[in-house]
């Protein structure tokens, strides 16, 4: 049996993975990423729009501070988030963006004097000071208060991997790519590495490590139109699944975002609309201040993705090929915007469409694009279970985003985890032991047997058979809206099919570089983690955020102010629930200021909103009056305050 020694083990080499294993290789600790790809190429890469973080600088950003940021993910989540978390987040982001900038990212910068922009469909100048020239600017993104989203024209996660994965370089975190972690190696206690498989020479090899950290992306590909890459599939959530141990946190919780085109599913940024781009219908009428006067097409995606579908079955989509589909017009920003701001997009609709979309309407519709859900952590990364084994990024429930995570507030979650979480991952490798090396013969030898079988099998299913069915389910069943009748029925195919998986024939005999195995190893665990989808969304009986239940539509705090736990156990699916606190939440449940103000009140809330304005009034200083109301932990190196401009340091 091969065997690799490393302090820290980081599977995944997006944005989250390499600032994890930055801040452990830059605490002198033995540090090693594994990838499918090269890490340059992780989904990452794909992050067109910007990056959430309270910096100010931009006159459209003037006021904006960590309590208005806290307050837009809050509000963004539907209070399905962890507020301390939340909490943590606002206060590192801008440290992480100005680190980023240090670190190469040629971020976008504030240009003193006049300059034109279009805002709800008019065109305004806005005039920046002096003082902010050259400094770094934001976009209106993500339905926030205040112009918060940093960006480096539409190529923000590309600049900004680029930047991370050279700084990765220059430390000389070795990446190993076409790796594939298939297994956590553990004792129920402790995870102590994984079991990996090169997806070139088809070797199992056993990485053994003191902590293991899944940041390994989204499961987007369970549906079969996303505008995630090919090959954000949820193997890592599936490790972690298998286990037993280790929960999914609210897995059901899905984001479909507004503006993928059609019908490939490739997205078209959000920036599109903070740039001032309008949503039109079949009759080009701009129909969403019809339903959302006030946040129009920047209210958060969750309810604009539900707008355009009520849209669309009003029979006000146009019709297509693929099914109907609405506009996003961003002829009105100008060739000279486009080509500037907007390049990616104006490349995507020239190769992908066919059209310039400075001159034509670019055709969209809602389509599968974040996962909230993911590994289940604690407020330091590391799950509750199972010792050692830490999840950042997409793949995790670190859960700052609840049932909707705000435009920019993922690309900022990737490096402010991975620099937060990347702390206390350097410290546990400090305290717990290295891997050991018996647990692992015996995992590699489990999976050993697994691809054997397949393998020898003279009769079988087909692995890329069952996948084409999973994601039709996916896609039928457990989209934007979901109802109870539609959602046990996709629970009981899937069921179906995961029992079908266990007798998978490999026809392709070959062990090494064979993409029929591949897809064999990966569809058993897609299907656990797409059975955590179905078995959660049933099971909740309410609409929140992303969620939405056509036979629950009010949000539920009274019964469903909690997290979604999914296990693997005896076969299936085992839900278990963590409680949120009222009593402890800086920001007590209320109305988000967009869609439907509909809730069914926690009882605790009205007491919780007394004392939270007592405290309010009682503190004139913003820093004492948050700390009273709800404290947090951070790394002693992220604890000191944010500069602003304008502000008294
Ligand atoms: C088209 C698009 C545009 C977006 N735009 C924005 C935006 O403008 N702003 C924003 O805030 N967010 C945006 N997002 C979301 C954001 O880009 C992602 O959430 C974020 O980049 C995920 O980063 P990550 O490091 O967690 O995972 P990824 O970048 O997906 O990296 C996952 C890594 O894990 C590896 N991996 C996966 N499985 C395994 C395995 N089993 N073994 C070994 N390695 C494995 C992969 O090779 C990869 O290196 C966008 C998302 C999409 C789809």
């Amino acid at each position: 049996m091969k065997t690799i020694y490393t302090d820290a083990l980081v599977i995944g080499g997006g944005l989250a993975g390499l600032r994890v294993a930055i801040a452990c290789k830059e605490r002198g600790l033995d540090t090693l990423i594994l990838s499918l790809i090269p890490a340059k190429r992780s989904h990452s890469a794909a992050a067109q729009g910007g990056m959430q973080a309270s910096l100010g600088n931009s006159i459209k950003g003037m006021g904006d501070n960590e309590d208005v940021h806290f307050q837009d993910t809050v509000k963004g989540s539907d209070w399905g988030c962890d507020q301390k978390v939340a909490r943590m987040f606002a206060h590192v982001a801008p440290k992480a963006v100005r680190q980023a900038s240090a670190w190469g990212v040629p971020w976008s910068r504030v240009k003193q004097g006049d300059r034109k922009a279009i805002v709800n469909a008019e065109t305004v100048t806005i005039t920046e000071s002096k003082e902010a020239h050259g400094l770094i600017t934001a976009r209106d993104f993500g339905g926030t208060k205040k112009w918060r989203t940093c960006y480096t024209a539409d190529g923000t996660g590309h600049s900004m991997l680029y930047a991370m994965d050279n700084k990765a370089i220059s430390l000389g975190i070795p990446v190993h790519e076409r790796k594939e972690a298939i297994a956590l190696i553990e004792d129920g206690e402790r995870c102590h590495g994984a079991v990996v498989r090169d997806l070139v020479t088809g070797e199992l090899v056993a990485y053994l490590s003191r902590t293991t950290t899944i940041a390994t992306g989204g499961y987007g590909r369970l549906w079969s139109v996303s505008t995630n890459a090919i090959i954000c599939e949820g193997t890592g959530q599936g490790i972690a699944l298998e286990t037993g141990k280790v929960a999914l946190g609210n897995p059901e919780a899905i984001q479909f975002h507004p503006t993928a085109i059609v019908p490939v599913g490739i997205l078209t940024t959000e920036g599109c609309r903070g740039d001032g781009g309008l949503l039109r219908d079949k009759d080009g009428h701009r129909f969403m201040p019809d339903y959302e006067p006030e946040k129009k097409e920047l209210a958060s995606r969750d309810v604009v993705s539900r707008r355009m579908t009520e849209h669309m079955r009003k029979g006000k989509g146009v019709d297509s090929p693929y099914g109907p589909h609405l506009w996003l017009d961003i002829t009105l920003l100008g060739r000279e915007h486009i080509e500037k701001n907007l390049r990616e997009v104006q490349e995507i609709c020239q190769y992908f469409l066919g059209i310039d979309p400075a001159e034509e309407w670019i055709p969209v519709r809602p389509t599968q694009h974040y996962s909230m859900g993911g590994v289940r952590t604690n407020e330091q990364g590391e799950a509750p279970n199972l010792k050692g084994l830490f999840s950042v990024g997409e793949a995790a429930c670190w859960d700052m985003h609840g049932f909707n995570r705000l435009g920019g507030n993922s690309l900022a979650e990737t490096v402010v985890a991975g620099m937060i979480v990347g702390e206390y991952v350097a410290d546990a490798c400090e305290q717990y032991p290295m891997g050991e090396v018996t647990l692992a013969k015996a995992k590699i030898g489990e999976q050993c047997d697994d691809i054997d079988a397949m393998l020898s099998r003279s009769e079988g299913e087909s692995a890329f058979e069952l996948r084409e069915q999973m994601e039709a389910i996916m896609m039928d069943k457990v989209g934007i809206f979901r109802t109870g009748d539609e959602l046990a029925l996709a629970v009981s195919e899937l069921r179906e099919l995961n029992q079908r998986a266990q007798n998978i024939k490999v026809s392709n005999q070959k062990r090494h570089a064979n993409p029929e195995l591949v897809a064999a190893i990966r569809i058993k665990k897609m299907l656990k983690v797409a059975l955590s989808v179905a078995v959660a969304a049933e099971a909740r009986t309410e609409s929140r955020g992303a969620h939405s239940r056509e036979d629950y539509p009010q949000r539920n705090d009274r019964d469903w102010l909690k997290r979604s736990l999914a296990f693997w156990r005896n076969d299936d699916i085992e839900l278990e629930y963590e409680q949120l606190d009222v009593n402890e939440m800086e920001l007590p449940p209320g109305y988000r200021g967009y869609g439907e103000d509909n809730a069914i009140a926690h009882p605790d809330t009205e007491a919780r909103l007394a004392q939270v304005e007592q405290t309010n009034a009682q503190f004139e200083n913003r820093f004492e009056r948050q700390q009273q109301l709800m404290s947090y932990e951070l790394p002693a190196n992220l604890q000191p305050k944010n500069q602003r401009l304008g502000e008294e340091s």
